[in-house]
């Protein structure tokens, strides 16, 4: 029973429409769904991910409008590690990133920035050899796109528990450095690795990240809850995600822990086609569909544009903030 390496990260926005603009034509990814916090319906939930919705590749936003900028420490996820197929892919991406206008940092073979907001991103050259994880953008070939999730880095309060969980409760690998856990399946793998946590106290707002969902399956996940909960660790208990099913706990270097199938998907809405162009509410919310939507902050469909641009190949592209309508 492995876990098979990053299901989704969730993080926080203070400014939605900036997000959806940054993740989906910056960094090329597929907006995969929009829905709402299932615990507070008044804000969004938005998710970006490859092509098909996969796990591995599912980056995911809780809105609060006009959050202020928040502040990585200890017991949280600092940066997000992201794979590329080559060299020339990190390339690519220190350009583009500059034409426009984010700042990059090159260490070694692998490019760091972070978005609007300074959560912090890595891009490195994937050596995994899993199926990579690639959303379809005009001016990105896939052969440069982002593949996936490669792992996570964060601070610890307590790394040499942290550790203990991974290794005696998950199953992960340790790695030569010593600080790197992979968490690897029959599916595709993924680490978290910790560094020195700063002096200074994290603040959990916009532009850092909430948990980490770790992948599993609908067969499985009985006996993780078992296994947690067996552990004397404070868990959830099963949790309807409606995409997803889920577990949370929160390992003893302060990291929330998710674990999340892979069943049902992001499909359970309709077809692959129509990911991420209307609003979904889970069941329970339906029927409050107007009052819901009428408070959140009207977004685009990112992909709108292709449609009404089909006939015109070649032709140059509109401004970022016309193409999402927000000029
Ligand atoms: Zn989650």
């Amino acid at each position: 029973m492995n876990l098979d390496g990053i299901h989704h990260i969730t993080a926080i926005t203070g400014d939605a429409p900036r997000n959806v603009d940054f993740y989906t034509r910056v960094l090329g990814l597929r907006m995969t769904a929009k829905t709402v916090n299932q615990d507070d319906p008044s804000v969004y939930h938005l998710f970006y991910g490859d092509e098909n919705a996969q796990p591995g590749a599912d980056l995911t936003f809780f809105e609060y409008p006009g959050a202020v900028p928040g502040r990585a420490g200890a017991g949280m996820v600092h940066r997000i590690v992201w794979r590329v197929a080559s060299p020339e892919a990190i390339d690519f991406w220190a350009t583009r990133l500059g034409d426009d206008g984010v700042a990059t940092e090159r260490d070694g073979g692998s490019l760091r920035f972070a978005d609007p907001e300074g959560l912090a991103h890595e891009l490195v050259v994937d050596a995994s050899g899993d199926e990579p994880l690639i959303a379809d953008h005009p001016e990105i070939p896939a052969a440069l796109a982002l593949q996936g999730f490669e792992g996570v880095r964060a601070y610890s309060f307590r790394p040499d528990d942290s550790a203990l969980l991974l290794e005696r409760l998950m199953g992960a690998q340790r790695r030569d450095d010593e600080a790197t856990f992979e968490l690897r399946g029959e599916r595709r793998g993924g680490w978290i690795a910790w560094d020195p946590a700063p002096a200074a106290r994290g603040r959990q707002s916009a532009g850092t990240v909430h948990h980490i969902a770790w992948a599993t399956t609908d067969a499985d996940m009985q006996s993780w809850i078992d296994r947690v909960t067996s552990a004397g660790i404070p868990n959830s208990g099963y949790v309807d995600r409606h995409y997803f099913h889920s577990l949370y706990f929160r390992e003893p270097g302060g990291v929330l822990y998710e674990l999340a199938t892979r069943e049902p998907g992001f499909t359970v809405d309709g077809p692959v086609e129509e990911l991420g162009t209307k609003l979904i509410l889970p069941p329970f919310l339906e029927p409050r569909r107007a009052e819901i939507a009428a408070r959140l902050t009207p977004l685009p469909d990112p992909r709108a544009d292709r449609v009404r641009g089909a006939a015109a190949p070649g032709s140059a592209p509109a401004p970022a903030r016309a193409r999402l309508g927000l000029g």
